[in-house]
């Protein structure tokens, strides 16, 4: 049972494009009310659910109030591009690298299309610095965006440190039809390419 119909765009991705794996490091940005995180942590295997897979990590962060989850630290009431949200993550993965970075950030949309876009785009480039800042070589990024005339832009940035870039639509997405994701994968490092 899932906390919310979003696990199945996630789940669709995952199907697609095999991003969660036992063992790895995953940060959730966005996280309430918990569905992704439901899936990372299967995905990871950070309850552990099957002892003989290696054992993941989850840190799921959100502005909202969140439920505790077993198999995730669920930071709730925190604003993730605050610096002090920022330095919290840091601490609880005790020197971690993240081999999976999640956003599924949104703002609450007004209806006007572009401050909306706008909004989430700052959103998703915050994601996107700590992501280049805290990631393991080889890492994966996959960010929520809506349509806008700074996707472009955006897509060559995640472009500059991710061997293979590519927008995402999971069948789940359609009744919402200016989201789509970006995901990024086999993170370069920082001035590689
Ligand atoms: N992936 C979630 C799930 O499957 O349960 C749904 C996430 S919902 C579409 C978007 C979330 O982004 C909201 O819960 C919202 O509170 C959160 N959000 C928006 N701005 C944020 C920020 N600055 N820091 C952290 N979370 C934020």
């Amino acid at each position: 049972q899932f906390r919310a119909r979003s696990a199945f765009k996630l789940l669709e991705i995952n199907e697609k494009h095999n991003i969660l794996k036992p063992g790895q490091v995953v940060l959730e940005c966005g996280a309430a009310p918990g569905a992704w995180t439901q899936v990372a942590v299967s995905g990871v295997n950070s309850l552990p659910q099957d002892i003989n897979k290696p054992q993941g990590t989850v840190v799921a962060v959100d502005i909202l109030a969140v439920h505790s989850l077993p198999g995730a630290v669920m930071l709730g009431g925190k604003d993730f591009t605050q610096q002090g949200t920022q330095q919290h993550i840091l601490k609880v993965l005790q020197g971690k690298k993240i081999d999976v970075i999640l956003s599924d950030m949104a703002p609450n949309a007004t209806g006007t299309k572009d401050l909306d876009h706008e909004v989430i785009i700052e959103l998703a480039y915050s994601a996107l610095r700590f992501a280049i800042q805290h990631s393991a070589l080889q890492a994966t990024f996959l960010c929520k965006i809506w349509e806008g005339h700074r996707d472009r832009t955006f897509i060559s940035d995640v472009e500059k440190f991710y061997k293979t870039v590519k927008v995402v639509k999971p069948p789940a997405s359609r009744s919402d039809s200016s989201e789509k994701f970006i995901l990024g994968k086999m993170f370069c490092g920082v001035g590689v390419k």
